[in-house]
């Protein structure tokens, strides 16, 4: 029996001990449901590809996790994160698209159709595949936001920021994602703290000025995380001022929110055997393309663009995706 990924409760799939063998074949997978795979879905669509979406870990991509996005053409208003990833879903779905829940676990890229085995049981084999896998956010790599996790660590703003209501909270980090994280908690938290560990913010003009602006928002330059501590719940972080210099000092600043804005790193693991990455995991296209080394396997988004990292560059690269896969089965016919 073909187990259909959309209408799997998820107790079903809780339940489900053994792998599958259960086989369907696709014209067009697409692996992510940021900008980049829903805009490859719409042109993939319209075009009679008939793709087929997994939507992976964090449906909707990166962006559900946004505040305001300001700088996505055709909204002179501005638009909220969720809002403009309902609507690219809505136009992917209304020229057929199918999206389904699940996660990609392993892939084999050497035989033709490509293999693709979701949620490590239900087997897809298909023609062409677009991988938008996007990228995750990166943590300093302390043990303490392990202990904290939950507790007073987190790496979204947007998810988890009203926990902190009133309170004092710290984001790290100098570019624009921490200033947009600090700026939107300061509109909930007594106070931010924003820790950087250079003496400049990475951060567009705008961003910077917004945030040098905001009354509540304390910008700690040359600082950096030594640890955190609480007792079950977060109370506060240890940091070094001027680490290495010889004023090197420790701060300890009180908090019961922590939250990481460092940079992201690309989900490129699972397809790390068959596809060329580059040292820090972003896949390589050719330029000017967006083909991958695997013939019939593409790469659109964040997963392949360590430069520019937006939603309208995603989503054009979705859109050359999605014609790349066209003119490829087309040939393949
Ligand atoms: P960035 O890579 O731009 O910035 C990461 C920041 O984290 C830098 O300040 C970096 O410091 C700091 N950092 C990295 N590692 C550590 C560490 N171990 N300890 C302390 N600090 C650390 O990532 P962003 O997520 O901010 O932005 C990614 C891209 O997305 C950018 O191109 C940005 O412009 C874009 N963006 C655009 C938005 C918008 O237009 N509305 C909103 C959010 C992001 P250092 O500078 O020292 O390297």
């Amino acid at each position: 029996m073909a187990i259909q990924f959309g209408g799997l409760n998820l107790n079903e799939k809780e339940n489900k001990s053994k792998p599958e063998t259960v086989s369907e074949h696709i014209k067009c997978l697409i692996i992510g449901s940021g900008p980049a795979g829903y805009t490859a879905a719409i042109y993939a669509a319209r075009a009679n590809l008939k793709p087929v979406i997994i939507q992976g870990m964090q449906p909707g991509g990166q962006l559900t996790t946004t505040t305001e996005v300001e700088n996505f053409p055709g909204y002179p208003q501005g638009v909220t994160g969720p809002v403009l990833m309902e609507d690219l879903k809505a136009q992917a779905e209304r020229f057929g698209t199918e999206i389904r829940w699940g996660e990609v676990t392993s892939v084999d890229f050497s035989v033709s159709p490509k293999r693709i085995v979701v949620d490590e049981s239900t087997v897809i084999t298909a023609d062409s595949v677009i991988i938008s896998t996007g990228a995750t956010a990166k943590y300093l790599g302390l043990e303490d936001e392990k202990k904290y996790s939950g507790s007073g660590v987190s790496a979204c703003a947007t998810c988890d920021g009203f926990f902190y209501r009133g309170l004092k909270v710290a984001v790290v980090g100098g570019g624009d994602t921490a200033c947009e994280e600090a700026s939107y908690l300061s509109g909930l938290a007594e106070k931010v703290y924003l820790i950087v560990r250079k003496d400049f913010l990475r951060a567009s003009k705008a961003m910077q000025e917004r945030v040098f602006r905001n009354p509540k928002i304390e910008v700690l330059f040359n600082h950096n995380t030594k640890s955190l501590y609480g007792d079950g719940l977060l109370e506060g972080a240890n940091l070094i001022k001027n680490q290495g210099k010889p004023d090197e000092q420790e701060v300890k600043i009180e908090v019961q929110g922590f939250f990481l804005a460092i940079g992201h790193q690309p989900n490129s693991k699972v397809f790390a055997d068959y596809i060329e990455t580059d040292e820090n995991g972003y896949i390589k296209t050719t330029h000017g393309t967006s083909k991958t080394n695997v013939k019939g396997v593409f790469a659109a988004g964040d997963i392949q663009d360590p430069v520019y990292k937006q939603a309208i560059t995603a989503a054009g690269s979705g859109c050359m995706a999605a014609l790349d896969a066209e003119k490829y089965l087309a040939e393949l016919e």
